[in-house]
């Protein structure tokens, strides 16, 4: 049975009525499956099963601790993109010989930081960043571990500000030039050992072919740096895979992974990959209530609690999620959701047949446990909502919801005023 479901007609997560959850902790609150993580990790790992692997989880997508912590359970390693985010990994429990960095832009701190923790290694994006991590290790007494992050040029065919592997973007080396990055570690940065090569080329992808054909010409590399006597034993193949928010039918992990299976043998490397919204997204609703219904002229706009502070990606990416009343119904009305904040674009379903619910009423945003949390802001000076886990017939606060004085928290005023 899926995590999320109706019994009789309540909404509940695992064994928890969500009315129970919004009811003590209030809206707007983000409630993530523990089952639905376990599950969606394992279709992966398993997916992987007769090759070298390991599974490590994207942290940007939701890096509560809980949520790591329930992972590292796993055995999952973590991809991380900051200092931050290898902050939270360690606290979480996560080893450190499990994690990857990648970025195009780590500072030296954040490099000495990995550097210190022993991570598994660096993704690395540039010719500059070599040369500085080579500094940060030869200081520091230690060796860096990398991998190539190169850039296959493959359009992945999902939204354009979640595609990484074009040609023109910012990520990534261009494939003709790993081989002379290459060998400028093996002949000129002494404290950097290359031992992986790296590609991520999008997030949300739903299609096969694209994230085949990435794999394919970056397996060619790998084999072609193995041949110039790179001991490249790592094939870190990235993140990406889509979820169903709609009516998108991605493909599922087994089905993906043979498709890429005969590219990944041919390396004969621990083929590595990254998934944060696979694992999280469809682990997490966002509940909110209808505060009121508003008619303006043919429309009507029900106003929520949470806004695009709360849940980012309906306004950023026009993102759909599907919105579900706690009690189950099938009036519809047609409606915008829309939030608090001072912004036309603070929507999170737009002009859609929505529950028709009244003033009062908690509805369930779906499919937000990846890049909801993790981009929430302040804006409008609003409080970030609770998290909360759901574990078969438990449940636990992950996070408190923000206070007042969270939002003024390190701000100071200075003696001239
Ligand atoms: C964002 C990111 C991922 C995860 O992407 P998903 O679409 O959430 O799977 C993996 N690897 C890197 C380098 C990323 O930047």
């Amino acid at each position: 049975m899926e995590e999320f479901h109706y019994e009789g007609d309540e909404l509940y997560c695992e064994g928890v009525p969500l009315r129970e959850i919004a009811e003590s902790r209030g809206t707007p609150v983000y409630v993530y499956s523990h089952g639905t993580l376990e599950r969606r990790y394992r279709e992966l790992d398993e997916a992987f099963s007769g090759l070298d692997h390991m599974v490590c989880y994207a942290v940007k997508a939701n890096g509560n601790l809980a949520v790591l912590r329930a992972l590292a359970a796993l055995g999952a390693g973590v991809d991380i993109v900051s200092a931050g985010e290898l902050y939270r990994a360690v606290r979480a429990g996560i080893d450190p010989k499990r994690i990857v960095f990648a970025g195009v832009g780590k500072t030296e701190k954040e490099l000495s930081l990995g550097l210190g923790e022993r991570i598994l290694m660096f993704n690395v994006e540039s010719d500059s960043e070599l040369e500085r991590l080579d500094y940060c290790a030869r200081r520091h007494g230690k060796t860096a571990r990398v991998a190539l992050r190169v850039n296959p040029a493959v359009d992945p065919e999902s939204h354009p500000h979640i595609a990484t592997g074009l040609a023109e973007s910012k990520f990534g080396i261009p494939l003709d030039e790993a081989l002379r990055l290459a060998r400028r570690v093996r002949e000129e940065f002494r404290h950097v050992e290359l031992l992986g090569v790296h590609q991520h080329i999008g997030s949300q992808i739903t299609k096969i072919s694209p994230y085949v054909e990435s794999v394919e010409k970056t397996a060619g590399l790998v084999r072609e740096l193995r041949d110039s006597g790179f001991d490249i034993r790592y094939f870190n193949i990235g993140g990406g895979l889509g979820i169903c928010y709609r009516d998108e039918s991605p493909p599922n992990p087994r089905e993906l992974v043979d498709a890429l299976r005969p590219a990944l043998e041919s390396t004969g490397a621990t083929i590595l990959c990254e998934m944060g919204r696979y694992i999280a997204g469809e682990a997490g609703v966002l509940l909110t209530r209808v505060l009121y219904r508003k008619q303006s002229g043919e429309k009507t706009f029900l106003v929520a609690d949470a806004g695009m502070n709360d849940l980012l990606r309906p306004s950023l990416y026009d993102a759909y999620h599907e919105v579900k009343p706690l009690r189950e119904s099938t009036a519809t009305v047609h409606a915008d959701l829309v939030g608090p904040v001072c912004e036309s674009g603070d929507y999170l379903a737009r002009d859609r047949d929505l529950p028709d619910a009244a003033e009062g009423e908690v509805l369930a945003v779906m499919s937000a446990g990846a890049y909801g949390f993790a981009m929430a802001s302040n804006y409008n000076s609003r409080p970030r909502p609770a998290e909360v886990m759901v574990r078969s017939d438990r449940w636990a606060l992950v996070r408190e919801r923000e206070h007042y004085p969270d939002l003024v928290k390190g701000e100071l005023i200075p003696a001239f005023l």
